[in-house]
């Protein structure tokens, strides 16, 4: 009798500190997880994007720290808390997953700024006052003259100097943020066995990227279909009036940035084309204007409810903080209610002399939340819909697809 010889497994790489890792992002004590998978049994996303959170939780307890970095499972989880509640040993894998994001974002982030922030509250305050001193400072010292008759913003900030700023910081943002995106891509890619000849290479792969793309960018970015549909449909989420549930108030945070930055590329755009100079005066229902002002509204709102339901630990996504949450809301908040106060001060008779320095202080925290976007939570825009992406590839290879 022969025996038969078994391929060898690829070594795994183990890091017995990763689990203490998290915790610096805020895991909870994982340590009372017995892996009975009632939390991935229960979990609304769980099963059609792969099983987690047990998953997870059982790659950090055995230091499988590529295992984890590389699971797009990672991103599907919507903090809906479900699995928190049904967790018999009190485990809160929710809080653990949320804190592995937060790992995970400093993880592909090499410039060690994300982590700084996340983990050291005097950094993460530092950073955000100093970076906003900056700015001010510098449009400052190009500003020209207040006009007293009506409010003229860009002649007391030439437009040339904030739109080459912006120019600037995107290509900071850029060069910052590209280097994670593709780490990621590549992990996860290996991970789930997809290369870029298998979603390019062929008129069926090509079909399949298509579809994704849709899935990952159209339904879920855009219309967030899973986090109304799934994330709220719990019975305590169900009792709170439409515009207070969490995947309403997350859509106009979502939907309010997607439109203050089109109305902003949409400007320009008109600009570069010889349409209307940048910050020509337009009346209210100048479709552009309308845009910014309708987004701003939205994104103002739902910014404002998720800064009190995490003042008031009002759910489960919001039962721990850490300091680069409450940065990233204060600069999201003071963006929206200075861009709201400047158009207010256009309609006022004559030019009140706040309206200048609201400008100031509107441009220079902008500048600052977009500079800080690849180090703070809101690196999930470009991280969720990558790992959705590979979701619906795994759905369609399945035949599982909705
Ligand atoms: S986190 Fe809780 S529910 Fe999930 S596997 Fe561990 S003990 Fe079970
Ligand atoms: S928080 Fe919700 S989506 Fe995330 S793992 Fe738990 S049950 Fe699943």
């Amino acid at each position: 009798m022969t025996a038969t010889t078994l391929p060898a497994a690829a070594p795994v790489a183990v890091d017995m500190g990763l689990y203490p890792e998290i915790q610096k992002f805020g895991a909870t004590d994982i340590s009372a997880c017995f892996s009975c998978g009632t939390c991935s049994a229960t979990c609304p996303m769980s099963q059609t994007d792969g099983t987690f959170p047990r998953r997870i939780i059982r790659y950090a307890q055995l230091g499988m720290k590529d295992a984890l970095l590389s699971s797009k499972e990672l991103w599907t989880c919507y903090q809906c808390g479900e699995c928190s509640d049904s967790c018999p040993t009190k485990a809160d894998p929710s809080e653990f997953m949320a804190a592995t994001r937060r790992y995970a974002i400093a993880s592909y982030d090499r410039t060690r700024i994300a982590k700084a922030m996340y983990t050291n509250p005097v950094v993460a305050t530092a950073v955000a006052v100093v970076l906003a001193l900056f700015f001010a400072l510098f449009f400052l010292s190009s500003h020209g003259s207040m006009a007293a008759d009506q409010l003229l913003l860009w002649k007391f900030i030439p437009e040339d100097v904030v739109h080459t700023t912006g120019m600037v910081v995107m290509a900071l943002v850029f060069l910052a943020g590209i280097v994670g995106v593709i780490a990621m891509i590549r992990d996860v890619g290996a991970k789930e066995g997809v290369s870029v000849k298998d979603a390019l290479g062929s008129g069926a792969g090509l079909g399949r990227t298509v579809r994704a793309l849709w899935y990952a960018v159209g339904l879920e970015s855009f219309g967030q279909v899973r986090f109304r549909e799934e994330c709220d449909s719990d019975e305590t989420a169900k009792a709170l009036p439409w515009y207070r549930q969490r995947g309403v108030v997350h859509m106009m945070v979502v939907w309010g940035f997607m439109g203050l930055f089109a109305a902003t590329i949409l400007d320009y755009g008109l600009a570069l084309i010889n349409v209307k100079a940048t910050g020509t005066p337009v009346p209210v229902w100048y479709p552009i204007r309308l845009l910014g002002t309708v987004a701003g509204a939205s994104l103002l709102y739902g910014v404002s409810v998720l800064i009190v339901d995490r003042y008031r630990k009002a759910n489960r996504s919001v039962t721990s903080s850490m300091p680069a949450d409450w940065v990233l809301l204060a600069l999201l908040w003071v963006t929206a209610i200075t861009g709201f106060s400047i158009e207010l001060a256009l309609y006022l008779p004559g030019a009140p002399v706040w309206g200048y320095w609201l400008f100031v202080v509107h441009v220079s925290v902008a500048m600052e939340l977009v500079l800080l976007a690849p180090f703070m939570k809101l690196a999930h825009v470009i991280y969720r819909p990558i790992a959705l992406f590979y979701v619906s590839l795994a759905q369609q290879a399945k035949g599982t697809t909705k």
